[in-house]
């Protein structure tokens, strides 16, 4: 079966694909099912950083050795809200199995480029038009003294870090490597992390890092309710189509972003920040590992679909402009009513006076009715 077919079979039930979305399918199938050398540079990828954020390796030359990631429907964009519309057929995120029990042994490993947790194949995302199974999550964050590490940015808005749960088409694809170059392949969960509240369950991983400092550590960890490391809410998201924020950058992924943040320490959020390299121990050069975050890339006439209605959405910006603009109107309005009071009551008493001085009493409402 072809994406095509796929994609007319109702693959994607959740929008409607615009001409240019349509015309990418058809071109991409080929081009993607193709690139087995791709897949193998992506597997290569996965077991050591050759590439970074900066540098001689950094963004800017990614697409030197990843073409994709000089490409269309690239991710993360900043979420405007000129690009946003609510969509009343996105259906609340139903996850499945993310309680594990302690005795689930994870693995918790530093790759380079993130610290990343596996996850068991029972967990996956069940409110989707195909079964999306979980393969892993890790983390995207800023830096000691900068707190703005995430990748998606709400009306340019960064979150001090995010997490990224990533989910493989399990209906289509056998595994995740499989799954990671095709059009409706991977379903990535985003959840946008600010520093405030300690956060318990991210105690579950993070007192383990001094065991991942190194890249290519790793560390088996007791299972836990990774569903507690979501937003409460889950019914109210941004979902575009977009890419792995990695090389190869294979526009693979649908994107599911979490209006509702979730909060660590300032202590939490150092402990990333500051605790892991993006070196091996045998490295006589250690390079921290921060600022992990790919820059925003165009929105190449993306439209976001909002699951929540627009006169509920959080336009942190606008919303304190309007509450300031409401606000001046509501004292300008009791001002000119103040002022309107005080000129009545003036008039009043300057013709009450003309009236005593005429020789009309104030209570002659008759007589004085009756001079005018
Ligand atoms: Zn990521």
């Amino acid at each position: 079966m072809g994406i095509k077919a796929g994609r007319e079979a109702g693959a994607w039930p959740l929008r409607t694909p615009t001409r240019r979305q349509a015309a990418r399918m058809k071109m991409r199938r080929p081009r993607l099912t193709s690139s087995v050398a791709l897949q193998l540079i992506f597997l290569s990828g996965l077991q050591g950083a050759m590439w970074t954020y900066s540098g001689p390796e950094g963004q800017d030359h990614w697409p030197e050795h990843y073409p994709y990631c000089g490409g269309t429907f690239q991710s993360p964009i900043d979420i405007k809200s000129e690009l946003m519309r609510f969509d009343p057929t996105l259906r609340p995120i139903q996850v499945q199995n993310y309680n594990l029990a302690p005795g689930e042994q994870l693995t918790l490993g530093n790759n380079g480029h993130s610290i990343q947790i596996s996850l068991p194949h029972t967990m996956h995302i069940s409110s989707l038009p195909h079964r999306y199974t979980a393969a892993q999550l890790h983390f995207h964050w800023g830096s000691r003294g900068r707190a703005a590490g995430s990748e998606h940015v709400v009306n340019s808005r960064q979150s001090a870090a995010e997490m990224h749960v990533v989910h493989f088409n399990s209906d289509r694809y056998p595994n995740v490597s499989t799954a990671v170059d095709k059009s409706d392949g991977l379903a990535v969960l985003g959840v946008l992390i600010e520093v405030g509240e300690f956060n318990p369950t991210f105690e579950h991983f993070l007192k383990f890092i001094n065991g991942i400092k190194y890249m290519g550590q790793r560390v088996q960890i007791p299972g836990f309710n990774v569903r507690a490391l979501l937003p409460a809410r889950l019914d109210e998201y941004y979902r575009y189509d977009g890419s792995l924020t990695t090389p190869p950058c294979y526009p693979s992924v649908l994107w599911t972003v979490f209006r509702d943040r979730v909060t660590v320490s300032h202590q939490q959020f150092l402990a990333l920040a500051t605790a892991l390299y993006a070196s091996s121990a045998q490295d006589s050069a250690p390079l921290p590992l921060n600022n992990n975050y790919r820059r925003l890339q165009l929105p190449d006439s993306r439209t976001v679909l909002v699951s929540f209605k627009e006169d509920e959405l959080p336009w942190s910006d606008s919303g304190l402009l309007v509450s300031v603009l409401v606000g001046s109107a509501v004292g300008l309005a009791l001002i000119v009513s103040l002022v309107c009071c005080l000129v009545r009551r003036k008039r009043s008493s300057t013709e009450q006076d003309k009236s005593n001085g005429v020789g009309f009493s104030v209570g002659d409402r008759d007589e004085y009715g009756s001079r005018v």
